[in-house]
């Protein structure tokens, strides 16, 4: 029989890679999998809950929580704050579960300091004109915010070979299989 250990998994990849519906059909698929909220200073997209989607913070709130050393990890992402709280990842972790920590680059590797066990996991898209598509397509960006998304892609994009598993997302179904694939090989190790 095979043993299985929770393990802490971060998921990174570019804005508009498709981190968010893998990780929810993941999720489908293995609802044990716990996934953490974050917090963030920018505003709430149509349709977002706080509370649910993120914690929507105001500046002062989260400089005060970041002087109260509440965060695992925080960063500044597209012009805005962003950061995992520790009550978030205590919480979810006592429960015995993996947990998937969604968040940027510079957050994955603070993760991994802190937690050297933890897994990284880089979601790519198939090319920087599909990413640029799916960005557009989605609608939930202005000009400028596109521009900086695009951006930044091809930053993080360049640092994926310091995770240890990269995903391509080019089709749904056969990326979210070999996500989980991943993760439930991470689990056995
Ligand atoms: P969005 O504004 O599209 O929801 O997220 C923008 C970026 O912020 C994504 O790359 C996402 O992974 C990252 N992000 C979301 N939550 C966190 C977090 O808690 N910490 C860090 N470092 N990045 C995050």
């Amino acid at each position: 029989m095979s043993c299985v250990s929770p393990k802490l998994f971060v998921i990174s990849g570019p804005s508009g890679a498709g981190k968010g519906t893998l990780v929810a059909r993941v999720r489908e698929r293995y609802p044990e999998l716990g996934l953490t909220v974050s917090a963030t200073t920018r505003e709430p997209r149509e349709g977002e809950v706080d509370g649910l989607n993120y914690y929507f913070l105001s500046d002062d709130e989260f400089a005060r929580r970041i002087a109260e050393h509440q965060f695992v990890e925080w960063a500044e992402v597209h012009g805005h704050r962003y950061g995992t709280l520790v009550s978030e990842v205590s919480s979810k972790l006592a429960s015995g579960q993996s947990l998937v920590l969604e968040i940027d680059v510079q957050g994955a590797f603070q993760v991994k300091e802190r937690f050297p066990e933890a897994v990284l996991l880089f979601i790519m898209p198939p090319s920087l004109d599909i990413l640029k598509e799916r960005l557009v397509s989605r609608g939930s960006e202005t000009a400028e915010s596109l521009t900086l998304r695009l951006a930044n892609a091809e930053r993080e994009m360049a640092l994926a070979d310091r995770y240890d598993d990269v995903v391509v997302n080019d089709d749904l179904e056969r990326s979210t299989k070999e996500l989980l694939d991943v993760i439930k090989k991470h689990e056995r190790n």
